[in-house]
């Protein structure tokens, strides 16, 4: 039998490109001849976005159009997208069009070879990308992968393709701060890339602010690693015997000199101390904080509407089909389920 496939796109604002992004992806899609269906997600934009997916999903048997109450960033609205997805093999890709779709039939392709359960996409040039753009990206995936259990790897972003089972462990995970592709490298399985040069936007600029950037990092790094930890007891530990140190210090100087002087240091030292603790405190209640998040058990973004039926109608698979699958367990739907 012909497996489906879904294409899964996530988009902030991106008017200028979700038109040819959708013409590209829908002639990628048909080229392949397989059952399939387009899922984008409108991540909270303000701009015509939802506009121009509601239009393209009533134009289109096999576009789904999701919008998300507000925007929840990249990596929430991809989850959405994920956790809505029928397909056999998942493709998630960004919609400003720096992953060319026309690569989807040649994931399909090697992960049909290859048996895979995962093809990643990854990057042999990026152009159109500011200088520090791309080396605080490489640098980032290096660094990261020094400092996390999973080995995650270089320079791949959110292009890549699934097989079903893989997204369906995905989406079953609840933890709040997504770093997706972390968490796919974390799932497994055989694990294949596909070499691609990297385009420049399409039209528009990068929705990934700094605070953004900065945001998608940390929780990269916390949320894969305990290393931040053990730094602060590594430090703890050093500092504890520098303390010693400078006491033994202070001691010896108060019998061999006179010491009304000294207040300097002694403030430099009492200022260290401080200021290593708050941070270090700072740390531990980014952990703690997470454990919090999590027993609040919220959902993790909010479905407002949902237009067109994908593969629900296009139908390979005759009776589970028709009924949509089960929304993401932690997600909250605005709208009546069907
Ligand atoms: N995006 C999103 N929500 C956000 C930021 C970005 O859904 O809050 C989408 C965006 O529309 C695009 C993808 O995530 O399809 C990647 O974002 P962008 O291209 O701006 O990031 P860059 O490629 O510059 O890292
Ligand atoms: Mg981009």
């Amino acid at each position: 039998m012909d497996k489906t496939l879904s294409i899964v796109a996530p988009c902030y604002n991106e008017e200028e490109v979700l038109p040819e992004f959708l013409r590209r992806s829908i002639a990628a899609a048909e080229k392949l001849g397989l059952p399939y269906e387009i899922i984008v997600v409108d991540d909270g934009s303000s701009d015509r976005t939802w506009k121009l997916m509601k239009e393209a999903a009533r134009g289109h048997l096999q576009v789904q159009a999701i919008k998300l109450l507000r925007n929840h960033g990249h990596q929430l609205a991809l989850s959405a997208g994920l956790a809505h997805a029928r397909g056999d093999y998942v493709v998630s890709i960004d919609a400003d069009l720096q992953d060319p779709p026309e690569l989807i039939g040649d994931m399909v392709q090697l992960a049909t070879d290859e048996d895979a359960d995962v093809v990643y996409g990854q990057r042999k040039m990026r152009a159109g990308e500011t200088w520090l753009k791309v080396q605080s990206a490489r640098l980032f995936y290096r660094f990261l992968n020094a400092v996390t259990a999973v080995s995650i790897p270089l320079d791949t972003g959110d292009f890549r393709l699934m097989r079903r089972e893989i997204v369906d462990v995905l989406v079953s995970m609840p933890e709040r701060h997504r770093f997706v592709r972390g968490m796919v490298s974390w799932i497994g399985g055989r694990q294949v890339p596909l070499l691609y040069d990297r385009d420049a936007r399409f039209a528009g600029e990068t929705k990934y602010t700094l605070r953004k950037m900065l945001a998608f990092s940390a929780d990269a790094v916390i949320s894969f690693s305990r290393g931040p930890l053990s730094i602060a007891s590594y430090m703890g530990a050093a500092m504890a015997v520098m303390s010693v140190a400078f006491a033994l210090w202070a001691i010896i100087t108060f019998f061999i000199t006179e010491t009304a002087a000294g207040w300097a240091s002694l403030m430099t030292v009492i200022f260290l101390q401080f200021s290593l603790v708050f941070f270090f405190i700072g740390l531990l209640g980014e952990y703690v904080g997470r454990i919090f998040e999590l027993g609040q058990s919220r959902p993790l973004y909010i479905v407002r509407q949902i237009e067109g039926d994908g593969l629900s109608k296009v139908g390979t698979r005759d009776d589970d089909l028709a009924i949509p699958r089960a929304p993401h367990r932690y997600a909250s739907l605005w709208y009546r389920h069907r």
